[in-house]
């Protein structure tokens, strides 16, 4: 029986459609980017050729002030110590996360320097928390609550049209959205914290969050190092944002930067800042930034930095746009976008050393000092965590010094 015309070309049509589908599911993934292969548009990064997560390192070259050379004790009042403290913003709640965390940091890190730590809170911290925490510690332990006019809402920003806002993000999945207690951490971490009247007379913080790791054993001051090499900012880890919690944090610091074209840095880092190359989608949905930022869970930094009249000016803008509210900023894009654009890229600094995990993602040195993680491993879980790694694109527009 003949088999009816139309019939027969709508068989033909499934079989080549059933071989494109095949053909296309054999293409590798061009955005699982591993080091030297092809990236999406099909550029090849340059100087990633050999994995620089995977070169054996050891400490910055000399002179380095070591915990043996100079003195460190806790309560010396001629101590070598600099002017510099560990900072936590925390929950009472999150105690037991921390614990590890600063046991981990002490071991490998403090026990050697004794730098104090300083605690922040937007409530009174417990005398469990106090106790607990400064048993584990040999170094003088601060707790401050945040004051509210810090903390809360500004009063520019409605109520309201954040409700409105937070739905539009949540139906873009934009991580926290809803949560309000979120929101204001991000605009105290961006441009509020080194405010606090307890940071007056500190020059450098190194942040740390409750259930990160530090997986290497550090022997020389790296606040010391900070200074003495004329340092802002330390990072660890280089990733790419979601777009969709920052839509209008390019286009407001476009907006800043022609107010202030006098602002931008000589030797900035803004190819890094618009690189459209390794994830161009990100870049079109963030309205031109690349979303490449310094995870900002880990900081080691300058305070002068947020202090400068540009930091305020630029913090200033952004605050008053309702981003930190309507949108969902982070303040780790905020940060990174103000380092690269206002200071000089020489003075960032990544601390390949100091190996280290916030979940999912790692910098996990190759070094004999290191243990407990896997030296070049960048993430846990699933594999297309690996295409959230920005360094190379660090390395490639600023270089790996
Ligand atoms: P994530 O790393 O982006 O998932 O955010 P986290 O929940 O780890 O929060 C970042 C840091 O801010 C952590 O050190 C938290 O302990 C702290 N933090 C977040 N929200 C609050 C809050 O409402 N109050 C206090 N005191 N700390 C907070
Ligand atoms: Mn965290």
């Amino acid at each position: 029986m003949a088999i009816a015309k139309p019939v027969r070309f709508l068989g033909a049509l499934s079989v080549v459609l059933v071989f494109f589908l095949i053909y296309q599911y054999l293409q590798p993934v061009p955005t699982i980017d591993t080091p030297g292969t092809v990236v999406g548009n099909g550029d090849k990064i340059e100087n990633w050729e050999q994995d620089p997560l995977l070169e054996p390192i050891g400490e910055p070259p000399e002179p380095l002030w070591r915990h043996t050379d100079h003195d460190y004790a806790p309560e010396s009042p001629n101590s070598a110590r600099i002017n510099a403290t560990l900072l936590s913003l925390v929950r009472n709640e999150e105690l037991n996360e921390l614990l590890p965390t600063m046991r981990q940091l002490e071991e490998t890190w403090n026990s050697k320097f004794n730098y104090p730590w300083t605690f922040f809170n937007d409530v009174p911290f417990t005398e469990e928390f106090k106790q607990a925490t400064q048993a584990v510690t040999k170094a003088k332990c601060a707790y401050h609550v945040i004051p509210k006019e810090h903390w809360d809402m500004p009063s520019w920003v409605s109520q309201e049209l954040y409700e409105e806002s937070a739905k539009i993000l949540k139906e873009n999945d934009v991580q926290y959205a809803g949560m309000i207690s979120y929101h204001k951490m991000c605009r105290w971490n961006s441009g509020m914290f080194y405010r606090h009247p307890a940071l007056e007379t500190v020059q450098y913080y190194w942040r740390v969050e409750p259930k990160v790791k530090f997986f290497c054993h550090v022997d020389y001051d790296v606040f010391r190092y900070m200074h003495d090499h004329n340092k802002t900012y330390g990072f660890n880890i280089n990733l790419f944002d979601s777009p969709e919690s920052i839509p209008s944090l390019w286009p407001e610091t476009i907006k800043f930067l022609a107010a202030h074209p006098e602002y931008l840095h000589k030797n900035n880092a803004m190819a890094w800042l618009v690189d459209n190359t390794r994830r161009p989608e990100n870049n079109i949905k963030a309205h031109g930034y690349s979303t490449c930022h310094f995870w900002s869970n880990f900081e080691i930094a300058d305070l002068s930095f947020w202090r400068s009249q540009i930091y305020e000016d630029y913090f200033t803008h952004l605050d008053r746009s309702g981003g930190f509210f309507y949108e969902r900023w982070g303040d780790a894009p905020v940060h990174s976008i103000a380092l690269g654009l206002f200071e000089d890229a020489s003075k960032i600094h990544w601390f390949k050393d100091i190996g280290y995990n916030h979940i999912p993602f790692y910098n996990c040195p190759n070094s004999p000092k290191c243990s407990g993680c896997t030296p070049g491993q960048f993430y846990a879980g699933e594999s297309w965590l690996q295409r959230e790694d920005c360094r190379p694109l660090w390395f490639k527009y600023v270089g790996m010094g």
